[in-house]
């Protein structure tokens, strides 16, 4: 139910505002020190307008809002590629009440693949997209070995947070990082910090609810 959506992002925010500092201090190290600050003001816009949506709305429209509201909120790169992303999935949840595991997949690469776009990148560039491939390659995996939805979400959790790792071995060759060459080794990147958050936070909060995806 789309309610349910509401609280997964909520959840999701308040998890964006309580890492606000660590994100920013990651995006010190290797870009302009604001990308917890641009996150947390973006979910707390976002916070915001969703208390604003009457309760049967459904989950695509949920997405869709945080959507536009994160593009007009949240500014530098992470703002447009982040906004792109939700809308993508927004697009494969239109309609929608409720969010089995098949669909989860696809509004996850459908998200990706607008991050793709948006951004022209790719994996092995130090960016979001080295945390959230591999997560969406781990949730599938498990889903077609027959693994319960929870667990699949585990196994996408531990994905993204190995992606972050790797994130640490690699030259950054997109965005602000990019301009630091080999000075971006040894440093994880922090959009891929965000987006590892935001799954693990999902994967928490449907774990708590015991039921399926959403
Ligand atoms: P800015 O770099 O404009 O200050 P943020 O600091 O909010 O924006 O976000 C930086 C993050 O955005 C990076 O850590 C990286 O994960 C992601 N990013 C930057 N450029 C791209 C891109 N072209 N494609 C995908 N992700 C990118
Ligand atoms: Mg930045």
């Amino acid at each position: 139910m789309s309610n349910k959506a509401v609280a997964a992002i909520e959840v999701i925010g308040e998890a964006i505002i309580f890492n606000k500092d660590f994100l920013t201090s990651l995006d010190t190290a290797i870009g302009d020190s604001d990308h917890g600050i641009n996150m947390a003001r973006g979910f707390e816009a976002v916070s915001g307008k969703l208390r604003t949506l009457p309760e049967e709305t459904d989950i695509g429209t949920v997405l869709k809002t945080v959507a536009m509201t994160l593009i007009s909120t949240v500014g530098g790169a992470a703002g447009p590629l982040y906004g792109t992303a939700f809308l993508r999935a927004s697009a494969v949840a239109a309609g929608k009440q409720e969010v089995d595991a098949s669909l989860a997949a696809a509004a996850l690469a459908a998200a990706i693949q607008g991050i793709r776009e948006r951004g022209k990148a790719t994996t092995g560039e130090k960016t979001m997209l080295d945390a959230l491939e591999p997560a969406l390659a781990a949730f599938n995996e498990g889903l077609a070995a027959g693994k319960p939805v929870l667990e699949c979400l585990d196994l996408a959790v531990a994905a993204a947070e190995k992606g972050v790792e790797y994130t640490k071995t690699i030259v950054a060759t997109k965005g602000r990082a990019s301009y630091l060459g080999e000075r971006s080794l040894g440093h994880q990147d922090p959009g891929a910090t965000s987006a590892t958050i935001i799954l693990k936070t999902l994967a928490d909060y449907c774990r708590q609810q015991q039921m399926g995806v959403m």
